[in-house]
C-alpha cells in the first residue's frame, strides 16, 4: 500500500481545522430533528456537500491548518451533548463535537489523494467526486 500522493512535508502542523459534515445517509434524520439547522448547510444533501468542498478550499487557501472533516451522526450529536448537558441543538454544541472527534482522530483528512474514496462517503474516487464540483 503506498500513500498515494500524500505529500510527506517535514512536519504537519499541529493547527487541526474541522469541519462539520452530515453525511447523506444522516442527512434526512438530521433534517427531521433539527429543521433549523438545514438552511445553514445548504437545503439539501447535495448542496450541503458542495458548500463543505467549497469552505474547505478556501480555509487550505488562507490558513496552513490540517484540515479535517468531522462525518456527523444524529446519534452521536445526542449523546454527546446529553453526557455533557448541553444544547443538541446548539452551534456551539456541533463544534465542540467536530472538535472533540478531531481528537479523537475519527475525522477524514482532506484533501483525499484523487484516486482515493472521497471524504464526503460517496464510494466514488475524490477526483470523481468533489474535486470535480
Ligand atoms: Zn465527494
Amino acid at each position: 500500500m503506498r500513500s498515494d500522493g500524500a505529500a510527506r512535508k517535514k512536519k504537519p502542523k499541529k493547527v487541526v481545522r474541522v469541519l462539520v459534515y452530515w453525511p447523506a445517509e444522516q442527512w434526512d434524520a438530521m433534517a427531521a430533528r433539527w429543521p433549523q439547522f438545514v438552511p445553514e448547510y445548504g437545503d439539501d444533501h447535495d448542496t450541503h456537500r458542495r458548500m463543505v468542498e467549497d469552505m474547505l478550499r478556501r480555509h487550505a487557501e488562507d490558513s496552513g491548518a490540517t484540515l479535517g472533516v468531522a462525518s456527523l451522526t444524529v446519534d452521536g450529536l445526542v449523546e454527546f451533548a446529553a453526557a455533557r448537558e448541553f444544547d443538541a441543538a446548539g452551534s456551539e454544541t456541533r463544534a465542540a463535537y467536530a472538535a472533540e472527534l478531531g481528537r479523537a482522530g475519527t475525522v477524514t483528512s482532506w484533501p483525499p489523494a484523487q484516486r482515493q474514496k472521497c471524504w464526503c462517503g460517496s464510494g466514488r474516487t475524490y477526483r470523481e467526486c468533489c474535486a470535480a464540483i
